[in-house]
């Protein structure tokens, strides 16, 4: 049984190389999320060989209106990787020029994975999470996680319906609104992650390891113990994995 970290931004850390030898030593089966296709091409190669580390191929939502012009370089390095992210949308600015790009290269991402069929794909959707669950419909063939979800809980219940998974960082577990929004999320669909180097522990940036902290909150709610959490996520990213 290993630890789950499923959205880490690996090659954002100030020594990754570091992040990499905890991950393996630790045992943590890492997705490691990229922001741009031309990151997933560094990222792709460093992660050769590790037995803990899959890179994901992304396009940020809050990049996508200035790199728009990756997005051909995105559909070209599809095949290379089963998992995907960070892709999705952020609706905290709306009103700016780059909201439709966002939209138009969320609706391409989602095209060209549904063409694939059989991705994982790791979800941004903060402000959005209507729009995002609009754009990837009700019957998406393959395996979507809302990653740091905080939307209404209304699109909570539609994710849930949809198949979809969530992934708990441990800012969540420590913010109220984030805790009653995991009360909701049955026991199989739930996952942990980091969001590292992004999420603080502390005054520390948040490392793989740190997902024992999401676990911990997880157990809590939950009243079971933190082993019995820990097993949880290990057979729920196994299901996505499609190896149980
Ligand atoms: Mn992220």
């Amino acid at each position: 049984m290993n630890w789950v970290d499923s959205h880490c931004h690996l090659d954002l850390y100030g020594a990754p190389d570091e992040i990499v030898r905890e991950i393996e030593q630790g045992r943590v089966y890492t997705i490691a999320v990229t922001n741009l296709p031309s990151r997933f091409r560094i990222v792709n190669k460093k992660v050769v060989g590790l037995k803990y580390v899959r890179a994901a191929l992304g396009l940020h939502p809050k990049l996508a209106g200035e790199h728009y012009s990756e997005l051909p370089a995105f559909r070209e390095l599809l095949e290379q990787t089963r998992y995907v992210g960070e892709v999705g949308l952020d609706g905290t600015d709306r009103g700016g020029v780059d909201w439709n790009r966002q939209i138009r290269v969320f609706e391409q991402i989602v095209d060209y994975c549904a063409q694939a069929r059989g991705k994982i794909l790791t979800v941004h959707s903060r402000r959005a999470e209507g729009e995002v669950l609009d754009i990837l419909g009700t019957d998406f063939p393959g395996k979507v996680i809302m990653h740091w979800y905080s939307g209404s809980i209304s699109s909570l219940e539609r994710a849930i319906e949809n198949g979809f998974f969530f992934s708990v960082n441990p800012a969540m577990v420590r913010s109220k609104r984030g805790r009653e929004l995991i009360a909701r999320i049955p026991k199989d669909r739930i996952l942990t992650e980091t969001d590292g180097p992004f999420v603080k522990v502390g005054h520390r940036v948040a490392r793989p390891l740190d997902v024992q902290l999401s676990l911990r909150g997880i157990a809590s709610l939950w009243q079971v113990s933190k082993d019995d959490a820990r097993k949880l996520v290990w057979s729920n990213f196994r299901r996505i994995l499609g190896s149980s």
